[in-house]
């Protein structure tokens, strides 16, 4: 099933495109379009605005504030953002556990917690990972005991995003040793600041303080900070990994990278011509623009037929390989075509505190922290290997 736009969505696109326009925080749309580091603020600044504005949560029912927008809005919302360069609004919290609470947190849990996610007054952070259980997460071992109205949490997670600002986070823990693996399983919501919590920065290949290591010891947490049941916290794990797959195939923001990629391969020279004429690297710059077309389609038959309220499915698996993997080949056709240029390592023009790169090329110069940067991106939200099993379990029935 196609997706067909009707005059409605058509005035909706021209609606979101001026306001995006008009609003976004220049400052930051220009560190997203030069491939810069965003701080803390240019993050929970735009998230506040658009809490104002009640869009901060496209999804949300609008019992909790959503904005009531269909599938096929939020899907033109996502291209607008990616087409002018908006920053981020965190999946944490919006997009990850706030599904939960709603589903399966109790009154206090979601009167508390909904409206501070949706004016972007907490920051979240996702406690799922540990050294030994990524893909195989069931294997955590990061204990929580029952003592009296709270738990006593002892262990460690690990490439906590952004975890060094969370006021929260949603971790998983096993309250049952005893029980099947995934039986055993807790959902807690913690308060970072709890004593017994320490932050500790891994620092990745681009030099960037993006993920963490998180160590707990002895940290109490209230029995009220529990959702839904004890040991059942494998459904609702699952249910929210889910959500975490949508929205992953960042359509809009790969077709405004494809459009920096001929830019800058118009300006550099191969034999006197622009690089962009060479038959050979425009021949790779079309491969990875059709495969971007047939993403975008594919992408709105999945729209399309979620519409309904069936909801992505484990089509969402197909999204998350395919625009990962454009991703990294953009980044990589960058590095190709600027060459040299790319290897100054320039942080103080990444951090946005430089105008101008004291390497002398300013669309250059990030590119080599952006393309070690996008290495992640096969791996977080379920490993691309890892979705390739579950096409071929749920969509090929192997
Ligand atoms: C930048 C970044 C940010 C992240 N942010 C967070 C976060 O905020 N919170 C959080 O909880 N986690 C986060 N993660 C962790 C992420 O979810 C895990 O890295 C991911 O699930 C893979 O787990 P692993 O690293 O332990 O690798 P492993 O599970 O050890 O996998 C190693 C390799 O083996 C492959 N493999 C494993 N099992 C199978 C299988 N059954 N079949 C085929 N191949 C397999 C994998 O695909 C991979 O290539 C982040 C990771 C990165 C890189």
């Amino acid at each position: 099933m196609d997706l067909d736009y009707t005059p409605t969505d058509d005035a909706f696109r021209a609606e979101v495109r001026s306001w995006l326009e008009a609003n976004v925080p220049q400052d930051a749309r220009a560190k997203v379009l030069n491939h810069k580091r965003l701080s803390r603020d240019d993050i929970a600044n735009w998230h506040k605005l658009l809490g104002t504005k009640g869009w901060s949560a496209p999804a949300w029912p609008a019992e909790w504030g959503g904005p009531g927008w269909t599938e096929t809005q939020r899907h033109i919302w996502d291209a607008e953002c990616g087409r002018i360069g908006a920053p981020p609004v965190l999946p944490f919290g919006v997009s990850m556990v706030a599904p939960v609470i709603m589903k399966y947190g109790n009154e206090a849990q979601k009167r508390r917690y909904l409206p501070r996610i949706l004016s972007g007054e907490d920051w979240w952070c996702q406690g799922y990972s540990e050294p030994g259980s990524g893909s195989d997460l069931a294997s955590l071992r990061t204990r929580a005991v029952r003592e009296g109205d709270h738990y006593v949490v002892n262990g460690q997670k690990t490439w906590t995003t952004l975890g060094q600002h969370a006021d929260m986070m949603f971790c998983l823990v096993r309250t049952d040793p005893a029980a099947k693996k995934q039986e055993g399983i807790s959902f807690l919501l913690i308060d970072m600041k709890t004593p017994g919590i320490t932050v500790r920065p891994i620092i990745t290949l681009d030099e960037d303080h993006e993920v963490n290591e998180v160590f707990f010891e002895d940290v109490k947490v209230p029995v009220e900070n529990l959702v839904g049941e004890e040991n059942r916290g494998w459904t609702y794990a699952k249910y929210l990994l889910g959500h975490e797959r949508t929205g992953i195939a960042r359509v809009g923001a790969s077709n405004r990278e494809l459009a920096f990629l001929k830019h800058v391969a118009l300006n550099q020279k191969k034999n006197g011509k622009p690089l962009l004429h060479d038959p050979v690297f425009a021949s790779r710059v079309a491969a990875v623009e059709i495969e971007l077309m047939a993403l975008e389609v594919t992408a709105e038959r999945v729209i399309a037929s979620s519409n309904n309220g069936r909801g992505p499915g484990p089509e969402a698996s197909m999204l998350k390989i395919k625009g990962t993997e454009i991703q990294q080949a953009l980044t990589e056709l960058m590095v190709d075509a600027v060459g040299p240029l790319a290897a100054p390592f320039d942080p103080a023009f990444l951090e946005g505190e430089h105008a101008h790169s004291a390497a002398g090329d300013d669309d250059a110069a990030p590119l080599a922290a952006y393309y070690f940067n996008y290495r992640k991106t096969s791996i977080y939200g379920g490993s691309n290997e890892i979705q390739k099993n579950i096409i071929a379990q749920m969509i090929l029935g192997i």
